[in-house]
């Protein structure tokens, strides 16, 4: 029989993945299945970034490009990382890769021994933990909860740091949290990374753009410009330009990190794919002003959502700076029945319930790390959030 590597032994295909692929066979049999766990936009890549890709095959720029980007997308990197977050990387100091999560793997892969440890403030995007396990890393998992903001505090911080940490990992706004770190969230835990040196500091700043409510946001190296030989700030198009099968993500850091990842990503794939860095010129470079309108949109949608949960008895919702996902806690209903009998022990009892009786997809805090706790992702139209939340609202009030 087959036995996997020891190194994906105990991991295994995500759990959103998973509870997509039962929703969406649900819909296949024609239950009429709203999903409310895709964590992409629902909107369509800009008409000049599909332009612009069209031109680059046009004109021939269908073959490998240089390892780590072409010179064109790292100056459009580097001008917006100057432009948009106040820090100055030069070409050799920034990396693209296929996709986010790509960088994220380089990075770990190229900085990784067995041991090492990675802190990650919890709820956490389900993919971080995976990958530092993939590469023979331990997670550190720190739980924020929604009295903390999903922030991570700097006492934590400080109690966490071994001298077998190698990285934090910070992601803001987040990844199933919708909690974004403003310079005062940030301030007390950059002083305690300068106090200790062997630590490195990872930023995932994907959901830059998706800011509610006059947030400022603000990345940790433009706050302390003395962590930034020792900070990884990852970034990419997907979300913003809604451009997720695009799969560019890049990432600005020290020159010796951004070589070393390089090494990986050389026997990985070689390079980013030519047409979507061409297509990734033209959305970092190209006007930007559809940001605001869809940002406008996502607002609408946020708010139709977090007050739609807190009128339901047994739900509480926190208003999220960001990101497009609310993480409601569920504490009300843990310990309820069903009215098919089925009593609801854990945060996934719930979301099954949901899925089956309610025909609604959402994901359980388990999933991230936290409970009892569940994440809705509001990238979806209002008529189908608003029929949704009103099958959840008359799930729970069936519940005795
Ligand atoms: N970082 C966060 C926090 C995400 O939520 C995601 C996608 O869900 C990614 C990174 C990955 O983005 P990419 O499509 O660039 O791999």
């Amino acid at each position: 029989g087959f036995t996997p590597a020891s190194r994906i032994a105990a991991i295994g295909v995500s759990k959103i993945l998973q509870i997509g692929a039962r929703a969406a066979a649900m819909k296949k049999d024609g239950l009429p299945v709203i999903i409310l766990g895709a964590g992409e936009p629902d909107f369509d890549t800009p008409d000049n970034v599909k332009a612009a890709a069209k031109a680059a095959i046009d004109r021939g720029e269908t073959k490998y490009t240089a390892l780590d980007g072409t010179p064109e997308l790292k100056k459009a990197i580097s001008e917006k990382f100057r432009r948009e977050n106040d820090v100055d990387y030069a070409l050799d100091e920034i990396t693209v890769a296929t996709g986010a999560k790509q960088i994220l793997f380089n990075a770990f892969m190229a900085t990784i021994d067995p041991g090492d440890e990675v802190i990650i403030p919890t709820p956490y995007w389900t993919s971080y933990s995976d990958i530092v396990e993939i590469c023979g890393g331990v997670p550190v998992l720190i739980p924020c909860d929604a009295e903390a903001g999903f922030r991570l505090k700097a006492e934590q911080l400080e109690r966490a740091i071994t001298p077998k940490t190698r990285w934090v990992l910070f992601n803001s706004p987040s990844n199933p949290s919708g909690a974004a770190y403003g310079e005062a969230n940030y301030r007390p835990l950059l002083d305690v990374l300068l106090r200790h040196p062997h630590v490195w500091l990872m930023v995932d700043d994907m959901y830059e753009h998706i800011v509610y409510d006059g947030f400022r946001f603000v990345t940790p190296v433009a706050i302390e410009p003395r962590l930034k030989s020792r900070a990884l700030t990852i970034n990419g198009v997907s979300k913003a330009y809604a451009m997720t099968g695009w799969r560019i993500g890049y990432a600005g850091g020290p020159k010796a990190l951004i070589k070393a990842m390089a090494v990986i990503q050389s026997q990985a794939t070689s390079c980013p794919s030519s047409v979507s860095q061409a297509a990734s010129v033209e959305a970092l470079t190209g006007p930007q002003d559809f940001l605001k309108d869809r940002q406008a949109s996502f607002k609408h949608r946020r708010d139709l959502v977090v007050s739609a949960l807190n009128a339901i008895p047994g739900l509480a919702c926190r208003t999220p700076e960001g990101a497009f996902y609310t993480f409601a806690g569920c504490a009300g209903v843990i310990g309820k029945v069903t009215p098919k009998g089925r009593r609801i022990e854990a945060d996934s009892d719930f979301t099954d319930y949901l899925l089956e009786d309610a025909h609604v997809a959402v994901v359980p805090g388990s999933a991230f790390g936290l409970s009892p706790y569940f994440r809705i992702s509001y990238a979806t139209s209002e008529a189908e959030l608003t029929e949704a939340l009103k099958r959840i609202a008359d799930a729970c009030a069936k519940l005795a």
